[in-house]
């Protein structure tokens, strides 16, 4: 049985201040306990916030592939752990298309994430040109064939996807209805027996007036939210709509 998964994702945004947001957000998810709520703030904030709330999952927006050496500016997987994170996002499209990340270094960051024992959100999700093109799906597919490290999917719980089309992050723009179910209902059946328990979580543009209608059509597992989880006074409601 897949339970609800939603994920704030802060992007480069928040401070030490906005712990308020985040206890917020932690409070309040106590009242749903069949959704797991986690928030991945910036890198400067996951410990400060893990510490804050240790019952509640925070996790990374990235990980490096290997746990240490000279690589300046990067942050691995074993730090985050280190850091008490529980989990971390890999291959979003603000890597995959700002910095080039291909597929096999995401599936990489996605194997140094699982050793570490931390929940890994693997991002996937076309432009628009390919949707116009009417080929997203097979796009798709083959970003999830490319980026997860199926040897090491032993409890494939641990690995969630998000569907994020990149024409719907951050724009108010979402797919129909028909094509986010079209899109996860193919993910799902990608996967095979893996997909039996991996949540497929939906992003972009996700707020609180078309959350429900989204979390309730097949094969949504929950969702990956951006803009709308700064504050608890938006994420909440996607949450209770879960
Ligand atoms: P958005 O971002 O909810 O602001 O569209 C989603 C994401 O990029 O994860």
């Amino acid at each position: 049985m897949r339970r609800k998964f939603i994920v704030g994702n802060w992007k480069m945004n928040g401070s030490r201040d906005s712990i308020h947001e985040a206890k917020g957000i932690a409070e309040a998810a106590k009242n749903y306990p069949s959704v797991d709520v986690a928030l991945c703030p910036p890198f400067t904030l996951v410990a400060g916030f893990a510490f804050a709330l240790p019952e509640f999952s925070i996790g990374g927006q990235d990980c490096h592939v290997k746990p240490s050496g000279a690589f300046t500016g990067s942050v691995s997987a074993a730090m985050l752990a280190d850091a008490r994170a529980k989990l971390v996002i890999v291959g979003h499209s603000e890597r995959r298309e700002g910095l080039g990340e291909t597929n096999d270094e995401i599936k990489a960051k996605c194997e140094a994430a699982l050793t570490e024992g931390l929940r890994v959100i693997v991002c996937v999700g076309e432009p628009l040109s390919v949707r116009e093109e009417g080929k997203a799906i097979d796009y798709v597919l083959a970003q999830v064939a490319g980026s997860l490290p199926y040897a090491l999917l032993k409890d494939p719980s641990q690995v969630a996807i998000a569907y994020e089309p990149i024409w719907a992050i951050g724009t108010g723009l979402t797919p129909s209805s028909d094509d986010i179910a079209a899109m996860h209902g193919a993910i799902r059946a990608a996967l095979g027996d893996a997909g039996e328990v991996m949540a497929i979580l939906y992003g972009g543009s996700v707020n609180g007036d078309n959350a429900s209608e989204i979390l309730h059509l097949p094969d949504v597992d929950g969702a990956l939210v951006g803009g709308a989880s700064l504050t608890a006074d938006k994420f909440v409601p996607i949450i209770a709509a879960a």
